[in-house]
This record gives structure tokens, sequence and C-alpha cells, in this order.
């Protein structure tokens, strides 16, 4: 199995839909350790995205990159905030070493990892610091791992790692974003960001499994 644009069309679909459920609790987290938004933030750009692609039919030789870049586009314009930017950057890198019409195990590995780059050249937070690199890093580690194995394989393992990285910063202490504003208060509650990478990564497994 390879995954191709329509995969990456069903990937934004189900992003958006998970988003538009999970907005509320995205929001509740966000509020515990930050300003309340990344829930509205994230279901506003989503819902752009959605209705960007929808804008026109998809090119009969459409790529995964070409989809992923209008993603990064949209999510810069429309998100805001820490997360449009660093989620944006994280899509463009993506979309840059996906730009073929089907990408096999080792291809969805790059766009994690590129993913990952993206977020950290923009942030510069790195693994520990209570942000979404706690999640994307060890999806990407997790991803690379099972480099090989057939790509929902590879999909599953970054996924179930993003969730139980964004469950490990629950302890942590904050030392990038706004978070970190609370120092110490910011242990005992889960990284908004974190939990949507989750989030985001989930619909990435279900839109192959569709
Ligand atoms: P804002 O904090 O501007 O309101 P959001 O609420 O949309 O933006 O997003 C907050 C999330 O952004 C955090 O939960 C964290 O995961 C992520 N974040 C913030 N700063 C950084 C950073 N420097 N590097 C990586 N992720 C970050
Ligand atoms: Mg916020
Ligand atoms: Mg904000």
């Amino acid at each position: 199995m390879t995954l191709d644009a329509a995969w990456a069309r069903r990937w934004v679909a189900q992003a958006a839909n998970a988003v538009a459920a999970a907005k509320d609790d995205l929001t509740e987290l966000d509020r515990q350790i930050g300003d309340g938004d990344h829930g509205a933030n994230l279901d506003r750009g989503f819902r752009a995205v959605v209705a960007k692609l929808d804008e026109a039919p998809a090119p009969d030789d459409e790529t995964v990159g070409a989809v992923l870049k209008a993603v990064a586009t949209t999510l810069m314009s429309t998100v805001g905030g820490a997360a449009g930017p660093l989620y944006g950057t994280a899509f463009l890198r993506a979309s840059k070493v996906t730009g073929r019409e089907e990408i096999d195990s080792s291809a969805v590995v790059a766009l994690l990892e590129a993913a990952l780059e993206g977020i950290t050249a923009r942030g510069h937070a790195t693994t520990g610091e209570k942000t979404m690199v706690d999640a994307w890093h060890p999806a990407a580690e997790a991803a690379a791992a099972a480099d090989g194995q057939p790509v929902l394989a590879v999909l599953r393992a970054a996924a179930a790692a993003a969730d139980a990285g964004s469950t490990a910063t629950i302890p942590l202490v904050a030392t990038k974003g706004r978070a970190s504003y609370l120092g110490e208060r910011s242990a005992g509650h889960e990284d908004p960001g974190a939990r949507s990478t989750a989030l985001l990564l989930a619909a990435a497994v279900a839109a192959a499994e569709e």
C-alpha cells in the first residue's frame, strides 16, 4: 500500500472533524496553562483548509505535497498564535519531501521528520519543554523505527507514540511558549499542542484505514 493525494485529502477531512469534536477539550487544556484559544484557533484553521481544498476539484496528477502545501499556507494565514506558524511550517516542510503522487513508508518517515524539523526550526524547543515537540519527536522516532513495514503500521506507530508523548507532558514544567509564564504551576496539565498533534496523527491513520 502507498498513500496518495486522496489520502492526504481524507487526512485533512478527518483532522478537521477530530479538531471540531475536540475543540472544547483543547480549549480547556489551553485555559489551564495558556490563554484558552487553542481549540478555537485550530478549528478555524482546519475549517479554512477544508474550504480551500473544496474550492476546486482535485487535479488528476495532484501530489501529496500539493495538498500538504495548501494545508500549510492556509493554517499560517488563519490560525495565528504560536500554533499557526508552527503547524504551518511543519506542513510546509512535509510538503517539500512528498511532492509525488504516491508515498511509501520511507516517505512517511521523511514527512514526519521534516515536520518535526520545521517545528524545531521555528520554535527552538527541544523535548521535555512541554510543547508539541513532545508529541512530534517520539512520533518521528517511532516511524523511523518502523520504516520498511507497511505504511499503515508506520503511521500507527507514529500516532501511538504521539499519544503517549502527549500524555507524558502532564508532569512536565513548561519552558517554552505561553505555558512557561506559569513556571512550576504548569506541571500537572497536558500540553494542548501535544494533544492536538496526537489528534492530527490519529486522523492520518484513520484516513489510511478508510
Ligand atoms: P498561543 O499560545 O499563542 O495562544 P496556541 O494556544 O494556539 O497559541 O498554541 C499553544 C501550543 O503551541 C502549546 O500548547 C505548545 O504545544 C505550542 N508551542 C508554543 N510555543 C512553542 C515552541 N516554542 N515550540 C513548539 N511548540 C510550541
Ligand atoms: Mg493559546
Ligand atoms: Mg493565543
